[in-house]
């Protein structure tokens, strides 16, 4: 076939004297190969032709290969980041180098229950102008919500709305979506019944979909929103994930045996329940995510988030509408400067951004918050179906640039977590197995060539809470369906990456 296509591009090309590389097969040789399987690691050399690896081991070198010389480094499988926040922006920033330098060859959009809608018109647009790295999308319960309901979708929907939210949900799939997510600590999807929810997984499910969940609490209510996604995953017979897992107050730190014990409780019973997190003790969300009541006037209830999910010197505002001379500081620090209580300080900045946001019709506050343990971010990472997300985007929470190389240095390496290969495993076949997709995720003959090298020894995530774009350390070289994307730590400017379902 690699003949024939030869004298064919001869044919086609030899005219104008132009022959296109992607004809030629490339030779990784020499490297440290983690397939991704959690085997152990080996040297060899892996052969790439077209989009696709066709030949792994002690290779010989042809006179049509073109050659890198690995060097003893480390090549794996493309990382694959289930939570993705990247699709913002990224029309404008094709390179996505944030992405790349942390080793990632597909990142899954739709996330926290919102896609971008029509979902055919994204599609489209991305196959006009690809980017660097693959893309999958769920389909957003809180959209489907804002399409049908429209404003006032703060209440349960009716039938004939449920109803609606179907018919969309069914044509969205069609587009080629892997599922339907949902934010249910978000507007307007913490206004549904489970019921509505599972009602909308049951279509999901009927068309080959998974769910994936920013469940209803990751604090106070945290139990009952481990039970819904339970009960989700046991009603539809999908597999569910739980988005950005973790352990967000200081009444449930340290109870991640309890945790655990219930998830594995329900896969023995047969509910395909998996997981993914970010290695950092920080989120990022709004301040009105702290309050389920929505009511800036409790006076008590904040007190209560500050005493127990996170302190005031562990929010840090990262916009801030009214006065951007607040980003980057803490709540502590603005009370200070205004001379109130921390817990009237919250009060006043929610109500104040409010109307900003009303006014100007733009984000009025965004927030980093300390809630959670190293320990405990370390004991769910460990969980054998648990994968590793960003949960990032461009701009905001240095996670968007780091997440992957942190994990790597801070988490494997630096809390001795997991052997590299395990660690691997939790980023690449098990990212691909979670989320339904096929040939990615190993090195294997006829797997697409999602191909990464990285020096383990320096592999490291820069970005922090003071240069949160900071770009990742390592990365040498990165090839995305058989194209390099990254060469020598550089953008190439191949946009390989495609639509994948
Ligand atoms: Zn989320």
């Amino acid at each position: 076939m690699r003949i024939v296509l030869a004298i064919l591009s001869m044919v086609i090309f030899g005219v104008l004297g132009v022959f296109p590389t992607s004809f030629a097969d490339t030779l990784i040789k020499d490297a440290r190969i983690i397939d991704g399987t959690g085997k152990p690691a080996f040297l060899g050399s892996v052969r790439i032709s077209g989009e696709r690896i066709v030949s792994i081991g002690d290779l010989i070198p042809t006179s049509d290969d073109t050659i890198f010389d690995a060097k003893g480094l480390t090549l794996t499988p493309g990382f694959i980041d289930t939570h993705s926040h990247h699709d913002w922006g990224l029309s404008e920033n094709r390179d996505a180098l944030a992405v790349i330098t942390q080793g990632i060859t597909t990142s899954i959009f739709g996330q926290d229950g919102f896609h971008h809608f029509p979902l055919q018109a994204s599609i489209d647009a991305f196959r006009e102008r690809p980017v660097s790295m693959n893309i999958a999308s769920y389909i957003g319960h809180n959209t489907l919500r804002d399409t049908v309901m429209g404003e006032g979708a703060q209440r349960e929907a009716t039938r004939d709305e449920i109803s609606a939210m179907k018919t969309v949900l069914r044509a969205e799939m069609a587009a080629g979506a892997i599922g339907l997510s949902t934010g249910l600590e978000y507007e307007p999807g913490m206004y549904s019944t489970s019921g509505e929810v599972i009602e909308l997984a049951q279509v999901t499910a009927s068309l080959g979909g998974r769910y994936i969940s920013h469940i209803r609490s990751e604090d106070r209510f945290f139990w009952s929103a481990i039970n819904e996604i339970i009960n989700i995953g046991r009603q539809t017979g999908m597999p569910v994930q739980i988005s950005h897992i973790k352990l967000a107050s200081k009444e449930i730190w340290g109870q991640t045996d309890k945790l655990l014990n219930i998830l594995n409780n329900a896969r023995a019973e047969g509910v395909n329940i998996t997981a993914d997190i970010y290695p950092y003790e920080y989120w990022q969300s709004t301040l009105w995510v702290l309050l389920p009541e929505r009511d800036a006037d409790d006076l008590d209830e904040i007190q209560n988030v500050l005493d127990n999910i996170t302190p005031s010197d562990g929010i840090i505002f990262m916009v801030y509408g009214p006065d951007p001379s607040y980003v980057g500081k803490t709540l502590a620090d603005i009370s200070v400067l205004r001379g109130l209580s921390d817990a009237q300080t919250f009060s006043e900045l929610l109500k104040e951004s409010d109307a900003w946001q009303e006014e100007h019709q733009s984000q009025g506050q965004s927030i980093m918050g300390k809630s959670m343990l190293p320990h405990d971010i370390g004991e769910l990472m460990k969980w054998e179906h648990t994968n590793i997300c960003t949960d990032g985007g461009f701009e905001g929470h240095p996670r968007g640039y780091g997440a992957f190389p942190r994990f790597l240095s801070y988490f494997v390496k630096g809390m001795s977590l997991m052997s590299l290969e395990e660690a691997i495993r939790h980023a690449t076949s098990l990212a691909a197995h979670n989320m339904g997709l096929k040939d990615r995720g190993e090195i294997k003959v006829d797997a697409y060539a999602d191909l990464i090298l990285f020096d383990e020894d320096t592999i490291k995530d820069n970005a922090s809470l003071e240069n949160r774009s900071a770009i990742s350390d390592g990365l040498k070289m990165v090839w995305v369906n058989g194209q390099l994307a990254l060469n020598q730590g550089q953008a190439t400017h191949h946009y390989s990456g495609k639509v994948i379902k």
